[in-house]
């Protein structure tokens, strides 16, 4: 058969430097995984691209343990079963799984999802059902305590987890403030997903444009950014605001602002005891137990009603996916990037 060998994309090293490069990572082609028993052989159909992967490139100590060097990169994936030697899957089902930056793989049948695709293409399992959608989510709702009338402000705002906190921001009766990167991100906030305001990060007086959209401050900041952004919410935040700590992306893009050598830490605590602050750090699956059923079953019955939007930013082949991840980071996705891996 022609099909006897598989791709991969590896890491080839670490980065040197805050910011990641195509050398970074390699392409290869190796033989064909052969499932062993109770294994299940899946060909990997579209793979996820997210932002904590690049944390992964780094070997230093976080909440999960760096890729390998030489190892494909991690992911999750939506894949179709081409063998099975297990009774629970057959082939042609649909599965999602952890198998990395990888166009086939022999896994173990335990411990693999079966996806129950009811009528949304299996893809928004990566998404807005899966796991940014869920950490969008459970951050608002667990930590951020949305209330009708408040003010939320969310960065990184046209992206997966972005573009749902916003949304159900707006059901849920408050005001929310968008920050993005260009005017075609901040006009698709207003004019596509209601936000009430959408501030470009890049303007030079971004601090005082985003001051001009929150007349009565922040009650809720959903922090996906870091950096020049937190600069500008810190004054913004209003008694008793509760700020869920997602991401910091401008760490992992590697392009902080130029004014690190100012130190916003006394400004920050302050801001912390004298506005009882909660600010609280987390990584969705912290949650999943508890908050899974009532995410799906709140966020796909809004999708069904045609309540939320999302969108894609679809790579063909797997060997495009390095660029499509430093584009991510850089901002130039516009969705949750996903790289269809096969046809
Ligand atoms: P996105 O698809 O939104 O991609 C990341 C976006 O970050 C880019 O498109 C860019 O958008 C923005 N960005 C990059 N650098 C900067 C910068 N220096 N300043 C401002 N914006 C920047 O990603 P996701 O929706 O998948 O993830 C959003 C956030 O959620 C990330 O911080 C991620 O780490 C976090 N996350 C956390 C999880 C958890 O469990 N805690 C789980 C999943 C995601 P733009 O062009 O608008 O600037």
């Amino acid at each position: 058969m022609a099909t006897q060998q598989a791709i991969q994309v590896v890491l080839a090293s670490r980065p040197a430097t805050p910011r990641a490069s195509l050398e970074n990572f390699r392409v290869e082609t190796v033989s064909m995984p052969v499932p062993s028993a109770g294994q299940v052989l899946v060909r990997i159909d579209t793979l996820s691209l997210d932002p904590y992967m690049r944390g992964r490139m780094n070997d230093s100590k976080s909440y999960a343990k760096p890729a390998e060097i030489g190892q494909p990169m991690p992911g999750e994936s939506v894949a179709t079963v081409l063998e099975s030697s297990s009774p629970e899957f057959v082939p042609g089902d649909i599965v999602l799984v952890q198998a990395g930056w990888r166009s086939h793989a022999a896994l173990d049948a335990k411990g693999l999802k079966k996806l129950a695709v009811e009528g949304f293409n299996a893809s928004a399992y990566l998404g807005v059902l899966g796991m940014p959608g869920f950490t969008a989510w459970s951050g608002l709702e667990v930590i951020g305590k949305p209330k009708a009338g408040e003010t939320l402000v969310v960065g990184a705002a046209t992206g997966p987890v972005g573009s749902l906190v916003g949304q159900l921001a707006k059901h849920k009766g408050l005001r929310a403030v968008g920050i993005a990167g260009g005017e075609k991100k901040c006009a698709y906030l207003l004019d596509e997903l209601g936000f009430d305001a959408a501030i470009d990060h890049r303007l030079p007086n971004f601090a005082d444009e985003l001051r001009s959209a929150c007349p009565d401050g922040i009650d809720v900041y959903f922090e996906n950014i870091g950096d020049a952004v937190w600069n500008a919410v810190v004054p913004l935040l209003n008694q008793y605001a509760r700020v869920p700590v997602c991401g910091l992306m401008a760490q992992l893009s590697g392009k902080l602002s130029h004014d690190t050598s100012k130190d916003y830490l006394a400004q920050t605590m302050r801001a912390v005891l004298t506005r009882s602050l909660q600010i609280r750090g987390f990584i969705n699956y912290e949650f999943t137990e508890q908050y899974f059923d009532a995410f799906i079953r709140e966020v796909s019955a809004l999708l069904r009603e045609g309540k939320i939007k999302h969108i894609e930013d679809v790579t063909v082949g797997l060997e495009n996916a390095p660029q499509a991840f430093l584009d991510m980071l850089d901002g130039r996705n516009f969705g949750k990037v996903l790289v269809q891996v096969s046809a």
